[in-house]
């Protein structure tokens, strides 16, 4: 049998009989407004099962942690539920489920994220830890930024990346959790481009929560977006496995 390696159904002897060379794999989202459509675990959810899916294919060389479910998400506070940490609180979880392994010896560490305003605070915080514990891996994988050119190639509205409860992140809910979409509510919103580099509040963006085509949403694109971007993390999962390094710094 198959054995997996899922860090809340282990027990310390065996979490301590691990490889330190495995890679921890860090899910985290929000709990956020996704629209009329789709529920508010979405980006959770995409994050969630496309950790768990690269562990479940490597076993060997991954060690999944929990979801860490509650993000950034102070621009989505404006509509009912969405619940969000500020940024000191979220980057303080994240260096402490790192904090804590660290001690144990684990050295290599992947924050699988699902949600775009966790991005920046992702990027303070492990930046801050590499700053002090040089000899830690640390990556940052969000996992729509990673398949870029998939997404082009595989959405047919004219948006072509990766926006909130748009065609994309509908397709993967379709796919992933398909009871959870209210599928007569699928609408386009938001489609006015904002000037580059502006912050918003999400009720600048939007009438209903969402940005892009979600009415061109299906399953069958969910499966593909899904795939590549398991395949975006297997590839970087194995690269950190197999001992990532493009200097001869730092000396061993
Ligand atoms: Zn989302």
């Amino acid at each position: 049998m198959m054995v997996r390696v899922i860090l809340q159904n282990l027990t310390w002897q065996e979490v301590d009989a691990l490889s330190r060379e495995i890679v921890v794999v860090i899910p985290t989202g929000a709990v956020e407004q996704h629209g009329t459509h789709l529920p508010l675990v979405t980006d959770s959810l995409i994050a969630g099962r496309i950790a768990e899916e690269a562990e479940k294919r490597h076993s060997k060389d991954v060690l999944l942690t929990p979801c860490l479910w509650l993000g950034a998400s102070a621009h989505h506070l404006g509509y009912s539920g969405t619940l969000s940490a500020d940024f000191p609180t979220y980057q303080g979880a994240i260096k402490s489920v790192i904090e804590s392994l660290v001690p144990h010896g684990f050295r290599k560490f992947v924050v699988v994220n699902g949600h775009g305003g966790n991005i920046d605070p992702i990027g303070v915080a492990l930046r801050e830890l590499k700053h002090t514990r040089e000899e830690l891996l640390l990556c940052n994988f969000c996992y729509f930024l990673q398949i870029q050119e998939q997404l082009a190639a595989i959405l047919d509205g004219p948006d072509k990346g990766m926006h909130h409860a748009d065609e994309a992140e509908a397709s993967l809910v379709l796919h992933l959790s398909p009871q959870l979409v209210k599928k007569d509510k699928l609408r386009d919103d938001g489609l006015k481009p904002p000037v580059a580099g502006m912050v918003h509040n999400f009720k600048e963006l939007s009438e209903e929560g969402s940005i892009g085509y979600a009415s061109l949403a299906t399953a069958e694109k969910g499966i593909r977006i899904f795939e590549a971007a398991v395949s975006a993390l297997e590839t970087t999962i194995l690269a950190l496995a197999s001992g990532y390094r493009l200097t001869a710094y730092p000396a061993k």
